[in-house]
C-alpha cells in the first residue's frame, strides 16, 4: 500500500434491527454508486446480528463490512462470542478491537486486544486497533504516554500496513459532542505515526483514524490534519446523509 487512502468507518454499536440496518446499508451503497469513483474507502460495522444481511446488501458495491469485536480463539466453548473466521464467513473484511467501550465495560486489557488482533490477522481480517486516553488522563498530561503504552501492548507481532489500522479515539470525545482540537489530534497522530514507523514494517503506510464525535460540520478540519487517514464514526454513522457527508468532506 503506497498512498494512504482515507478510510471512513461507521461503528453502529448496539443499534438497529433488521429493517433499519438493511435500509441504512442500502442507502450508503446507493450514495457510493451515484458518486462513481471516490477517493476514500467506506466501511460499516453493524451489530453481529446484522452482519449477514448487511453484507448481502453491499456485496460488490465497494462498501466493506466489519465486526465490532472478536474472540481470540477460532472456535470453542465461549458463549456469546464470535470468532474472526465467523466474521469472515459472514462477509467481513475488518474487525474493530480494543474500542474504549470494550476496554471499559468489559475490562479488556492490552494483551487481550493484541491476541484478538493477532487472531483477526490469522483469519485474513484487517484489525482496527483502538487507543485513547480518558479525560482524567488528558487533564493529568498523560495522553501521549497512555496512547504509547496502549500501542505497545495492543499491536501484535505480524502487524503490517495491510492488516492493521489504528484508531485514536480520546474517550472523553466519544459520544459526547466534545472534540479534540485539530492541534491535539495532530500531536497525538504524529506520535502514533512515529511509533508505528518503529514498530511495524511499512509503518508509514498504516492508516491512523481519528474518532470521537466526528460529524459533517467538523470532519473537513479533522480530516485535513496530517496523519489523519480517516475517521471512526459512531453516532453520525447511523444516518445515511450524515455518514456520507463525513466521507464527502475528504474529497
Ligand atoms: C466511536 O464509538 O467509535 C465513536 C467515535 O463514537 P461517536 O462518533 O458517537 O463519538
Amino acid at each position: 500500500m503506497g498512498e494512504r487512502r482515507k478510510l471512513i468507518a461507521g461503528n453502529w454499536k448496539m443499534n438497529g434491527l433488521h429493517a433499519d440496518g438493511v435500509a441504512l446499508a442500502a442507502g450508503i451503497a446507493e450514495k457510493l454508486k451515484a458518486a462513481g469513483v471516490v477517493s476514500f474507502d467506506l466501511l460499516i460495522c453493524p451489530p453481529a446480528t446484522l452482519i449477514w444481511p448487511v453484507s448481502a446488501v453491499v456485496k460488490g458495491c465497494g462498501v466493506a463490512v466489519g465486526g465490532q469485536d472478536c474472540h481470540p480463539k477460532t472456535s470453542g466453548a465461549h458463549t456469546g462470542d464470535i470468532s474472526p473466521s465467523m466474521l469472515v464467513d459472514a462477509g467481513c473484511s475488518y474487525v474493530i478491537v480494543g474500542h474504549s467501550e470494550r476496554r471499559q465495560d468489559h475490562k479488556e486489557p492490552d494483551a487481550l486486544i493484541a491476541a484478538k488482533a493477532a487472531a483477526a490477522h490469522a483469519a485474513g481480517l484487517t484489525a482496527i486497533i483502538c487507543v485513547g486516553e480518558t479525560l482524567a488522563q488528558r487533564e493529568a498530561g498523560q495522553a501521549g504516554a497512555v496512547v504509547a503504552s496502549q500501542l505497545s501492548g495492543s499491536i501484535p507481532a505480524g502487524s503490517t500496513a495491510a492488516n492493521t489500522v489504528v484508531a485514536y479515539e480520546p474517550v472523553w470525545a466519544i459520544g459526547t459532542g466534545r472534540n479534540a482540537t485539530p492541534a491535539d489530534v495532530a500531536e497525538i497522530h504524529a506520535a502514533i505515526r512515529a511509533d508505528l514507523i518503529k514498530r511495524i514494517p511499512g509503518g508509514s503506510c498504516v492508516r491512523i483514524l481519528y474518532g470521537g464525535s466526528v460529524k459533517q460540520s467538523n470532519a473537513g478540519d479533522l480530516m485535513a490534519v496530517p496523519d489523519v487517514d480517516g475517521a471512526l464514526v459512531g453516532g453520525a454513522s447511523l444516518k445515511v446523509d450524515d455518514f456520507w457527508g463525513i466521507a464527502a468532506s475528504c474529497c
